[in-house]
């Protein structure tokens, strides 16, 4: 039995995956719509405690499990040479995994040498969860995102450099009506430029309404309403150009659920998203209420 320190979050893609928490909340904790850590202080937890429950965890995953997924908010943070020795035990511990996963930034990737991520590559680590949010450096600016287009880029490429895939996050919606076309333009570009294994976009949720947001948010925010956001992620999907990548909306925060392998089902999800629109009531404002 493990006693995870709550909220536990993980990707919908580690829904079946073992879950060491490694790290509690998130180092950053500063982005203005992540409510995700805020009750957490930040910390690294002690290796010798993990070891131990990564005993359990691979007893009781025997047989159910080949993924291993490393929380809380942005694991990657801690030294290659911690994430060594966590790896080597779940290797040792678990044998023969698929995957071993974890959330980063791409300032985390960056900070980290071309030989230590190969090396972490080399024990398992082979998928990153990046929330990259935006591509655009004024709206990254006004939510507080602690990153930069060129700073995403830069790490982005340097994990898959050294052969880790990444699964990157968008956030429909992140700007409002004033940003939604900058957000859409600039966050395409910067997919097309790092080209990753998958992709999903959320939408901007509001678990402490939208009073507490616009108080934190560095500009003029203004709610969109669904066809708006319909209209911004049908902008983003166009202007994609890639290739391969695993596209998903499938968040419970979405107002549309869409999948499919970008560039190949561009079409099929641009007439997806214009049906949505021609449904949809002009002025029908997204629910507030739904959790990250
Ligand atoms: S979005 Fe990610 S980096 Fe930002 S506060 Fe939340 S967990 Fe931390």
């Amino acid at each position: 039995m493990i006693n995870y320190d709550e909220p536990l979050f993980r990707p919908p893609g580690e829904g079946r995956s073992a879950i060491i928490q490694a790290t509690i909340g998130c180092s950053w904790n500063k982005c203005a719509f992540c409510e995700m850590y805020s009750s957490k202080d930040f910390k690294i937890r002690s290796i010798d405690k993990l070891k131990k429950e990564i005993k359990v965890l691979s007893r009781l995953y025997k047989g159910k499990s080949r993924k291993v997924f490393i929380a809380d908010g942005d694991a990657f943070v801690m030294s290659a040479d911690k994430l060594l020795a966590i790896l080597d035990e779940i290797n040792e511990s678990f044998g023969n995994l698929q995957r071993i996963s974890a959330y980063a930034m791409p300032k985390q990737v960056i900070s980290k040498t071309d030989q230590e991520l190969i090396k972490l590559k080399e024990a398992g680590l082979k998928l990153l969860y990046i929330g990259i949010e935006t591509g655009d450096d004024e709206l990254l600016e006004l939510v507080n995102k602690g990153e930069t287009f060129s700073s995403t880029v830069k790490g982005i490429q340097k994990a898959h450099e050294a052969g880790i895939d990444t699964s990157i996050m968008i956030i429909n919606g992140l700007g409002g009506k004033k940003y939604s076309t900058q957000h859409a333009i600039n966050s395409a570009k910067v997919i097309n430029m790092i080209n990753p294994k998958f992709l999903s976009t959320l939408t901007l949720s509001l678990p402490f309404g939208y009073e507490h947001f616009k108080e934190r948010f560095r500009g003029d925010y203004v709610q969109q309403t669904i066809v708006e956001l319909f209209i911004e992620l049908k902008m983003f999907i166009e202007n994609l150009n890639v290739e391969n990548v695993i596209y998903r909306s499938n968040h419970v925060s979405n107002n549309l659920l869409l999948s499919g392998t970008l560039s190949r089902d561009r079409k099929k999800l641009i007439e997806q998203i214009d049906e949505a629109i021609s449904l949809t009531p002009d002025d029908v404002m997204p629910s507030s209420s739904t959790i990250l």
